[in-house]
């Protein structure tokens, strides 16, 4: 198709192949769905919507309540239909893009996608931050830098005083470092105070895992005025539904069953990882997040294994570093004594 540019001509589709299971554990979704009180409250809402009306231009009744979430002013926030998005525009907007490998695949394929000039910086032994060879690179720039903390798909969360001294560094050159926290409920961590003193940081939050609204597509850019002005002229004007709205105004007006979620799911993720440590041939690597990344002698033979058990994981092999990998979302206790029963299950099976 000569009517669009050269460079998306041969860009291959978003890695991801939709499959079945009883037992879902592929995309770190919540294994919980919103609680049914609040459930009610949004039809009721959505009862009361006018939907031959637009919604607000740039989603200004929702940043107002989640700028009072926060206690971030409104003009530093701007909200879209999934941090997929935001991360499609920043990749877009930017000189160049900088990441780490292995990382969030979603900065590299909108980099090609945006034709903008991509680098990726190998991780260190056990996952760790290459931060010496992350500081060289941010003396070439400017551009974005994209961290996952803490990380995806390593489950490893960087210290506070690496983060700082790339936001130092940042600052210093000019970069914007975008600190990815889809998982930081899970770490117990929050990087508002970094990003309150430093106009160069940048957070990407997401209501798809803890909050438990991977269906309902909303994510949100917390930023300086001067770069949320830039990136909401990128997103399309009226771009967040009216009835992906009403759900957030809703999860705001009562945000605590989150707390409550997460602790589960943080005991979950302990007991697994106990478990799993005695598991005889995989190797199950420390987590910060609502999935764990295990290491198995074989991934398709894993993967294959525990489908026929009926539990869906992810595949994470393909990426470089990550031989043998697979990714496991922490679900319900049922779902999760069932894959460890699985996951043992396997060791068994003499080898094909
Ligand atoms: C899940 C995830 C997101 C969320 O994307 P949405 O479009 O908001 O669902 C963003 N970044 C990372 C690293 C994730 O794992």
């Amino acid at each position: 198709m000569k009517a669009f540019k050269p460079h998306l001509q041969k860009l291959p589709s978003y890695p991801y192949q939709k499959s079945e299971a009883p037992i879902k554990l592929d995309q770190n979704e919540s294994p919980y769905d919103l609680p049914l009180e609040l459930k009610k409250r949004v039809l009721q809402r959505l009862q009361e919507l006018d939907f031959n009306r637009y919604p607000d231009l740039h989603a200004e009744e929702v940043r107002q309540r989640l700028a009072a979430f926060l206690d971030w002013p409104a003009e530093g926030l701007v909200v879209a239909p999934g941090s997929n998005l935001l991360i499609q525009i920043l990749a877009q907007a930017a000189e160049q893009v900088l990441d780490t490998a292995p990382s969030f695949p979603h900065y590299a394929f909108s980099a090609r996608v945006a034709a903008t000039p991509y680098r990726a910086i190998p991780l260190g032994a056990d996952f760790a931050l290459p931060l010496e060879a992350l500081l060289e690179a941010l003396e070439a720039g400017p551009g974005v830098l994209f961290l996952p903390n803490p990380h995806a798909p390593t489950a490893r969360l960087f210290s506070e005083g690496e983060v700082r001294c790339l936001a130092k560094k940042a600052a210093q050159t000019g970069w914007l470092l975008v600190l990815d926290e889809a998982y930081h409920q899970f770490a117990g961590t929050d990087s508002l105070p970094l990003a309150r003193t430093n106009p160069h940081v940048a957070l990407l939050r997401t209501f798809s895992k803890a909050w438990g609204l991977g269906g309902i597509r909303a994510g949100y850019l917390v930023a300086a005025p001067e770069v949320c002005r830039v990136v909401q002229n990128f997103v399309p004007p009226f771009g967040l539904p009216a009835h992906t709205a009403q759900v957030l105004l809703t999860v705001l007006e009562s945000p605590t069953y989150v707390q409550n979620i997460v602790q589960t799911l943080v005991a979950e993720r302990e007991k697994l990882l106990r478990a799993l440590q005695t598991h005889p041939t995989w190797q199950a690597y420390p987590s910060q997040t609502n999935f764990i990344l295990l290491r198995t002698p074989d991934a398709e033979a894993a993967y294959q294994g525990l489908l026929r058990q009926g539990i869906l994981v992810r595949r994470q092999d393909r990426y470089p570093g990550l031989e043998g990998c697979i990714r496991v979302s922490v679900g319900t206790p049922e779902e999760n004594q069932r894959f460890l029963q699985a996951a043992f299950a396997l060791a068994e099976v003499p080898h094909a």
